[in-house]
C-alpha cells in the first residue's frame, strides 16, 4: 500500500535529514508510552513521537482532571517496567471495595478486594502521572520526538516513511498507531471502524471530600453517577447526562455546584466541601475492523474506544501493548505481516467481547422506566448473591483470562 497526503509533499522540502529506526509509535498516551517502554526494553530500537510535552509533577499541585481506575494486571505491567514504583512515589489512590447500586436501592452489587485474595480491586490514578512515570525511565533503545506531530506517511512494501511538522523524517519497519480515538494513522491506513456516538457525555468533577477505600457507581434513568477515590480527601466526581446538562452544571459557580452535587448524588457523597475544576469528555464506542494493515498497526483507543463506565479503556489498551510487544522481535521485521497477524488474532475478539458486553451494560442501564428500574435493582441484588459468576466477573474486570 503506498499512501501520501499533500502535508508530506510540502514536508519533504523542509529536510532531507532522515532518522531510521525499527518501529515509530505515534502518540505517547498511556498505551504509547507503556508500548514504547515494553518494546525498547527488548533491544528494538524505538521512536516515540507525541504532539503534546507532559507537564512536570508537582507534589503539591491538585489532581488533574483525566484520571483511569488501574486494575491489578495492568499496575503488573506498569511493575515490570520499573514505573509503577514511580508512579506511587507521585500519587495513587487503591481501592479495595466497590458498590454498584441502583437509584436508592441498597447494597446492589458490592465487590471486594478479600472476595479474590487481592490487597486492592485497583487503583487510580492521573493518566498524566502514568505518562511521566514511564518517562522517567532510562531507555537507551527508546528516542522521543516531543513536542512533534505526524503530519504524514508513505508505506511502501519494505518500510513506512514519515514526515513531521518539525520538518524531520524518519525511516521505520513499522508504525504503531497508538494516536487516540480519532486516530490518524487509522485513516491514512484506510482502516474503518464500526461506530457508536453516545447521547450522553461525562461530566467529571474534582472535588474536597471525605471518602474510605471504596469506589461506587449509582444508576438512575437519566445516566449514572460515580465517585472515584483520589489520594487525600479528593474524590473525581463522574456524571453521565446529557450535553445539555453537562453545560449546565459547568456554568455554576463552584458554591452552587457544591449544593447541586450534595442534592442529586446519593448519600454516600456526603458533605462536598469544594469543587477544584470541571470538565466534560463526549462518549462513543469505536471498534477499528483490523487491528493492522501492511506495515501498520492500531493499539489503545486508536483500535477501540468503549464507554468508560466500567473503567477499561486504557486497561484494555495496555493488554493490546503486551500481545503487540509480544509478537515483535529486535532481530527480524517488525513490520512482518505475520506478527501483524498474530497480533490481532491476540487481541480483536476479546477486545470485542468487551465493547459489546460494555455496550449491553450502558443498554440496560439507560432506560428510563419505572418497570427496567426495578429489573436492574433485581439483577444486580442477584447478581450480588451469585458468588461464583460474581468472583468470575470481578476476575474478569481485574484482567484475568477467565
Ligand atoms: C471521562 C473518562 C473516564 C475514563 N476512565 C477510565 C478508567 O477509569 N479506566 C480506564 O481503563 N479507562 C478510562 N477511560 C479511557 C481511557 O482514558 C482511554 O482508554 C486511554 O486514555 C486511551 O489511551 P491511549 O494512549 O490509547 O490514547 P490517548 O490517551 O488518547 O493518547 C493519544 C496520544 O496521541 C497523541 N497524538 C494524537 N495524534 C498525534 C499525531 N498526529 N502526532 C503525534 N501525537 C499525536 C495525543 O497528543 C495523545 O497524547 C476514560 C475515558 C474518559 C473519557
Amino acid at each position: 500500500m503506498t499512501a501520501i497526503n499533500g502535508a508530506a509533499r510540502a514536508c519533504a522540502s523542509v529536510s532531507t535529514m532522515r532518522q531510521e529506526h525499527q518501529v515509530a509509535i505515534i502518540g505517547g498516551g498511556m498505551v504509547g508510552e507503556t508500548l514504547a517502554a515494553l518494546l525498547a526494553s527488548r533491544g528494538i530500537d524505538t521512536a516515540l513521537i507525541e504532539a503534546q510535552a507532559t507537564a512536570a509533577f508537582a507534589p503539591d499541585s491538585e489532581p488533574d482532571l483525566r484520571v483511569s481506575a488501574l486494575n491489578p494486571l495492568s499496575t503488573a505491567l506498569l511493575h515490570s517496567l520499573g514505573a509503577w514504583e514511580r508512579v506511587q512515589a507521585m500519587r495513587a489512590e487503591p481501592f479495595r471495595r466497590m458498590q454498584v447500586f441502583e437509584g436508592d436501592q441498597r447494597p446492589g452489587l458490592c465487590f471486594d478486594a478479600a472476595e479474590v485474595d487481592g490487597e486492592a480491586l485497583g487503583h487510580i490514578v492521573e493518566n498524566r502521572i502514568v505518562q511521566s512515570a514511564l518517562q522517567s525511565l532510562q531507555q537507551p533503545y527508546l528516542h522521543r520526538y516531543c513536542p512533534a506531530r505526524l503530519r504524514a506517511m508513505v508505506t511502501l512494501p519494505d518500510r513506512c516513511e514519515l514526515h513531521l511538522d518539525t520538518g524531520q523524517r524518519l525511516r521505520v519497519q513499522l508504525v504503531i498507531g497508538a494516536d487516540g480515538a480519532h486516530s490518524q494513522v487509522r485513516q491514512w491506513a484506510h482502516i474503518d471502524t464500526e461506530f457508536v456516538h453516545y447521547a450522553q457525555q461525562a461530566l467529571v468533577l474534582n472535588a474536597v471530600v471525605d471518602h474510605d477505600d471504596a469506589t461506587w457507581q449509582r444508576f438512575v434513568p437519566s445516566g449514572a453517577q460515580a465517585l472515584l477515590p483520589l489520594p487525600g480527601r479528593r474524590a473525581s466526581l463522574v456524571w453521565y447526562h446529557d450535553a445539555s446538562h453537562c453545560a449546565h452544571i459547568q456554568s455554576l459557580d463552584r458554591q452552587a455546584q457544591c449544593e447541586h452535587l450534595m442534592q442529586a448524588f446519593p448519600e454516600e457523597l456526603g458533605k462536598v466541601e469544594a469543587v477544584l475544576a470541571s470538565g466534560h469528555f463526549p462518549l462513543s464506542m469505536h471498534h477499528a475492523r483490523r487491528y493492522w494493515a501492511p506495515r501498520v498497526a492500531l493499539v489503545g483507543d486508536a483500535a477501540h474506544s468503549v464507554h468508560p463506565l466500567a473503567g477499561q479503556g486504557v486497561n484494555l489498551g495496555l493488554l493490546d501493548a503486551q500481545a503487540l510487544a509480544d509478537v515483535l522481535s529486535a532481530q527480524g521485521d517488525c513490520g512482518d505481516s505475520a506478527s501483524l497477524r498474530r497480533y490481532e488474532q491476540a487481541r480483536r475478539a476479546d477486545n470485542a467481547m468487551m465493547l459489546r458486553a460494555l455496550h449491553s451494560v450502558y443498554q440496560t442501564f439507560s432506560v428510563d422506566q419505572p418497570l427496567w428500574s426495578g429489573a436492574r435493582a433485581a439483577l444486580l441484588a442477584m447478581s450480588h448473591r451469585a458468588g461464583p459468576a460474581k468472583r468470575w466477573v470481578m476476575r474478569h474486570a481485574a484482567g484475568e483470562r477467565v
